[in-house]
């Protein structure tokens, strides 16, 4: 009961109760483009009226890629992009499943040092198919340093959530 008051009272300071309605943050979000799933004021509103247990399991709330467009937009100065770091917060501390293709992705970088191998592919993939295109396109042939990611991926902690 504490937390959950502590965490209202943590939202609060976010702003998240002053949203009128007003679909800037959709209206600009990059995302939302192309996602229609996505609508960050459909989930500052869930938020509002149903609490944040409401949108804790919904796979959308991932989709965001955090470029804080919507705070700059936002008339009513709703921290959106905070918004949704308090989300990821709560999904960890309360141990509720993350989507595979996330923690795959991480899994991906932690184990090659690229993303590629998220889906399903190895660090050889991304080799071929990038370092034809970027040839083409007048690039250096990317470095990969796996011990890099590993040491920034341990030093936070993030391969401990990966295990579940
Ligand atoms: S831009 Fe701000 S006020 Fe408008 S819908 Fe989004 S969060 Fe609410
Ligand atoms: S921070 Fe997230 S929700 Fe806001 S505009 Fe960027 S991608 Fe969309």
């Amino acid at each position: 009961m504490i937390l959950s008051l502590k965490l209202e009272d943590e939202l609060k300071k976010l702003n998240s109760t002053l949203c009128y309605q007003c679909g800037t943050c959709t209206g600009t979000c990059p995302v939302a483009r192309v996602e229609e799933r996505f609508n960050p004021r459909r989930i500052i509103d869930k938020i509002k009226l149903y609490g944040i247990d409401s949108v804790l399991n919904n796979e959308e709330i991932w989709y965001c890629v955090e470029c804080f467009i919507c705070m700059e937009k936002c008339p009513q100065n709703v921290k959106i992009t905070e918004i949704f770091f308090k989300l990821y917060e709560e999904v960890i501390k309360r141990g509720i499943k993350k989507p595979r293709k996330y923690v795959g992705l991480v899994k991906a970088i932690y184990s090659t040092g690229v993303s590629t191998g998220a889906y399903g592919g190895k660090p050889e993939a991304f080799s071929g198919l990038i370092l034809k295109k970027r040839e083409k396109m007048g690039l250096p042939k990317p470095v990969v340093k796996e011990e890099v990611a590993k040491t920034i991926i341990e030093s936070t902690g993030l391969n401990k959530i990966l295990e579940d």
